[in-house]
């Protein structure tokens, strides 16, 4: 039977994360149900870091972010794990109170309106006939997902930490101030135990005998179709995300990848895209630009998961001693996950927020499980 402080329940970016901001001070067990981590929403976003999307707590969190991304410990990842982008958000006529309320809610300094032959200037494809007006937040940056998911897996492991793949935990309980998982590779100890099992985190709850936070998996569907511009040329468009974010489309390796931006409720599971939510997709984009989507190369689909108030779940259980969430990163887990790691990482130790976070006026009410309950 193996004994650790910690085990982390899901090795996608969440639990990741939280893996290597306690490897250095706790001995930390990764305990990941597939065979390899990432399989689920990990490996399935957009890459988009963008500080003016979600609600405030994210965008503080995502701001939070940013220097670990921009400037990451030696020997976190070869390749830079951020790279220019730029986000459009694009309004059709009759959209002004969309458009303004963009305009107001963006943190100061990162979003501005521009002109629409600007617009277009930046994304040639956008139809001159649709477009009324256009906000530019230049900071969008892609992101290197698969650079950040191992970096994080790397440090943690060379930390002292034990990764435990097709180990999908079936039950546990709590005896004498520490924890009994049973997984399908045998069994593991440890006095904590952090929940990022994604959509399964309600799940994970019941286990442990606490209370269901109220986890909604909602799927998101994406694909990529080829476009006619040669390959440079798309490399260089922003992302252009409709204003109410009834579409959105960026490049992807001489491709374009778009979403319908769908947020469908599903039980937890393999998610996989319906043929309809491509369709409506396409038909949405060509109505905006001059594409004509005439061949899809791939299609796929992921469950971003999401609480009412659509911040995450960080912290320890109100009842149940030893058990601490980290679920409901929403459509915002890769960006903010390196505060989000330093965030659990200070809930299990019991030194509260990060300082940094914490000067933003962020309250750790606001990630609180408690506050599903009330
Ligand atoms: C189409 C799409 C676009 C997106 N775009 C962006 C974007 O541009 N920027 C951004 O920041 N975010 C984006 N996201 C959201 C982001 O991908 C998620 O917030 C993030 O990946 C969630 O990570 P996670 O670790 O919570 O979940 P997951 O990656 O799903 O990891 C949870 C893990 O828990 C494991 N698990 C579950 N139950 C058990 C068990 N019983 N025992 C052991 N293991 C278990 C699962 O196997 C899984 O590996 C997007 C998502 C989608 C689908």
């Amino acid at each position: 039977m193996a004994d650790f402080d910690v085990a982390i329940i899901g090795a996608g970016i969440v639990g990741a994360s939280c893996a290597y901001a306690l490897a250095p001070t706790h001995r930390v067990a990764l305990v990941e149900g597939e065979s390899r981590p990432g399989y689920h929403t990990t490996g399935r976003s957009a890459a988009l870091f963008e500080e003016a999307y979600g609600p405030r707590l994210i965008r503080q969190i995502t701001v939070a972010s940013r220097p670990f991304f921009e400037n990451p410990p030696p020997g976190f990842a070869d390749t830079p794990l951020l790279s220019p982008r730029g986000a459009l958000f694009i309004a059709a006529a009759g959209k002004d109170a969309s458009v303004e309320r963009g305009l107001a809610e963006a943190l100061p300094g990162t979003v501005v309106e521009i002109a629409r032959k600007e617009a277009v200037a930046l994304c040639p494809p956008l139809d001159t006939d649709w477009l009324s007006r256009a906000l530019y937040d230049a900071a969008a940056m892609d992101m290197d997902v698969n650079a950040i998911h191992q970096g994080y897996l790397k440090g943690f492991k060379a930390a002292g930490g034990t990764l435990l793949c097709d180990a999908e935990v079936e039950a546990m309980e709590r005896a004498g101030g520490r924890w009994t998982l049973h997984t399908r590779a045998g069994t593991v100890r440890a006095a904590h135990v952090v929940n990022a099992a994604g959509a399964w985190a309600d799940r994970i709850a019941e286990f442990a005998g606490a209370r269901p936070v109220g986890i909604v998996p909602k799927r998101r569907t994406a694909f990529v179709f080829e476009a006619p511009q040669p390959a440079d040329e798309i490399a260089r468009w922003p992302m252009a995300c409709e204003i109410d974010e009834t579409f959105y489309f960026k490049p992807e390796a001489g491709l374009v990848l778009a979403s319908p931006a769908d947020e469908t409720p599903s039980p937890p599971c393999d998610a996989q895209p319906e043929e309809i939510d491509v369709a409506e997709c396409a038909a949405r984009i060509e109505m905006a630009t001059t594409f004509e989507i005439r061949r899809i190369r791939r299609r796929w689909a992921g469950l971003r998961c999401f609480v009412a108030d659509k911040c995450p779940v960080l912290g320890p259980d109100p009842d149940v001693q030893g058990f601490h969430w980290a679920a409901g990163p929403g459509g915002y887990g890769i960006m903010t996950s390196p505060a989000v790691g330093r965030i659990v990482a200070g809930f299990v130790r019991q030194t509260g927020l990060p300082d940094d976070i914490s000067a933003m006026g962020v309250d750790p009410k606001e990630f609180s499980p408690a506050r599903r309950h009330t």
